[in-house]
């Protein structure tokens, strides 16, 4: 008989994994998975009737597992939308310069979905270099710059002296809320060549997938409309035309993390946008396991996983659907089951369990955001959030990395119980990825929660590393996230198991979760947002 990792770990009493070992037909965690990926569902677009119908599910089960409904409307949160279409063949993108015909750039931009844009923009063109505004880091590529009017042309990367987190941040929050402020008209983001992440053409396909926004400005990266592209960097020379640089030279630099100049260039813009807008909602699905202590229930920890998916589309190696069946109807699997764990056992913690599906997700973490800053419950007594986004069981549950964990103490909590299970917590080998601003639990460290995101890790120079290289290259944002694919149901255990034992340690400690001081993320726990 296989014994529990978490008895192990916490020497309880009642073991939550089966006796033996889970197959396709017998794991509860992937009985979960296999009904949120499946045909009914239609990849669960945020917005979409296949949504709605996943999200029923999800309430439906967290009510079996004897949870409240934490919702404002039972276990719903409602969350309003504004989808925008954009019209590229009515839209058009120029390149001015006085004296010359305009030259038409269509084809090299891809205008971004997600940001509302505004529908005549004639501006200057400045070059803002890599478009850095973190005052708080002592660096502003915007000091001494005017840019009132103009189109900020950027060039995405940073200097050394910069970390990964704060050049993330400073993207993620700092630039749309400067942009507004100076005045400017919007941006256009250019990519050194070997800064690329996603071919260009993938880039390109991406953008003509409608976009969404929050329907509350105040809570949109962006408030006001804005001019918002990314262009081609393989073309990108003629927006440096003129200006005594050249787009390779300033590549060059950008790809050795050197500083970079700043200037007004030669060419101006003049773009039509043609895009149409319509109004949605879709529902975030809000759970609680109501805290035991008097004194600490008013102290909720959110486990958070996101519901949607990207939908359907042309078929491609698949019959049209997007199952996201690791991404992420394995976060919002282990939810379910770490629900039905805590019953089973009759867990009671000290403090309250948050369990949030969220939506939005792949449209920008829209659902988490909004969750974030209109908390259903707990409000300003949120102490952690420990969030699962395809942690990718394809081997034994061995080794995991923990985003976040160098930032605050629960680290410290996953370290001691991987201690006792034989797991050890590795460091992140791509931390130029940026996968801790890149998921949900990105909008409660905003908000100044401690927050962490485990992903399984493989042993290095094995097959595991293989096998990792090929999911990512054959499946991931691809329709064969679907449930052919081979899965360690054993280690999807262990980790629901992990994830249980987490919560229940963080719920049940004395202190809470606290930032480490040297932690960038720190200052939102005293500075919020605005
Ligand atoms: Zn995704």
């Amino acid at each position: 008989m296989r014994q529990s990792i978490l008895a192990l770990a916490a020497a309880l009493c009642a073991t939550f994994a089966s006796a033996a070992t889970p197959t396709k037909d017998t794991s509860a965690w992937w009985g979960h998975v296999r009904v949120l990926a499946s045909d009914e569902f239609q990849g669960r677009l945020t917005g979409s009737p296949g949504y709605r119908a996943a999200a029923e599910y999800v309430a439906k089960r967290f009510a079996a597992a004897g949870l409240k409904p934490a919702g404002d409307a039972g276990y719903f949160q409602h969350v309003d939308l504004v989808v925008q279409t954009i019209h590229t063949d009515a839209s058009h993108v120029r390149l001015t310069r006085p004296g010359a015909e305009p030259l038409e750039v269509s084809d090299r931009v891809v205008l971004s979905p997600s940001v509302l844009q505004r529908p005549d923009v004639t501006a200057p063109l400045v070059f803002a270099g890599y478009g850095l505004h973190l005052p708080e880091a002592g660096y502003d590529d915007f000091d001494g710059l005017d840019v009132r009017g103009a189109v900020v042309v950027l060039l995405v990367g940073g200097p050394e002296s910069l970390s990964g987190a704060q050049r993330a941040h400073a993207y993620a929050e700092n630039l749309a809320r400067h942009l507004e402020d100076a005045g400017a008209a919007g941006v256009i983001q250019l990519t050194a060549p070997r800064n690329r992440e996603v071919p260009w053409a993938r880039q390109k396909a991406a953008g003509t997938m409608p976009g969404m926004v929050l329907a509350e400005p105040a809570l949109r990266r962006f408030r006001a409309p804005a001019f918002h592209a990314a262009f081609d960097e393989s073309r990108a020379e003629a927006l440096f035309e003129g200006s005594g640089h050249t787009f390779a030279e300033l590549a060059a630099l950008a790809e050795a993390h050197r500083p970079l100049p700043r200037f007004p260039l030669a060419v101006g813009l003049a773009a039509h946008v043609e895009a149409s807008l319509a109004e949605a909602r879709a529902d975030n699905v809000v759970a609680e396991l109501p805290g035991r202590d008097p004194s600490l229930r008013a102290e909720a920890v959110v486990l958070s996983a996101h519901l949607d998916h990207l939908g359907t589309g042309a078929p491609d190696h698949g019959d049209g659907i997007f199952r996201g069946a690791m991404d992420d109807a394995s976060g919002v699997a282990t939810l379910l089951e770490v629900a039905s764990r805590l019953r089973a056992r009759h867990a009671h913690p000290r403090r309250s369990l948050l369990f949030l599906a969220v939506c939005g997700e792949e449209k920008g973490l829209l659902g988490s955001r909004y969750f974030a800053a209109h908390p259903t419950r707990h409000t300003g007594r949120i102490v952690a959030d420990i969030n699962s986004d395809m942690f990718l069981p394809l081997y034994p549950l061995k080794r995991l990395i923990g985003f976040g964990a160098d930032e605050s103490t629960l680290g410290d909590d996953v370290r001691s119980l991987g201690a006792a299970l034989g797991i050890e917590l590795v460091p992140d080998p791509q931390p130029d990825h940026l996968v801790f601003v890149r998921s949900d639990q990105y909008n409660f460290v905003r908000h100044g929660v401690p927050a962490i995101m485990l992903m399984m890790s493989p042993h290095p120079g094995t097959a595991e590393e293989q096998a990792l290289t090929d999911w990512f290259a054959r499946r991931y944002h691809a329709q064969a996230d679907n449930l052919d694919q081979p899965v360690d149901l054993e280690a999807a255990d262990a980790y629901t198991d992990l994830v249980a034992a987490l919560a229940l340690r963080v719920a049940d400690a004395r202190g809470v979760p606290h930032w480490r001081p040297d932690s960038f993320f720190a200052r939102f726990a005293s500075q919020p947002l605005r």
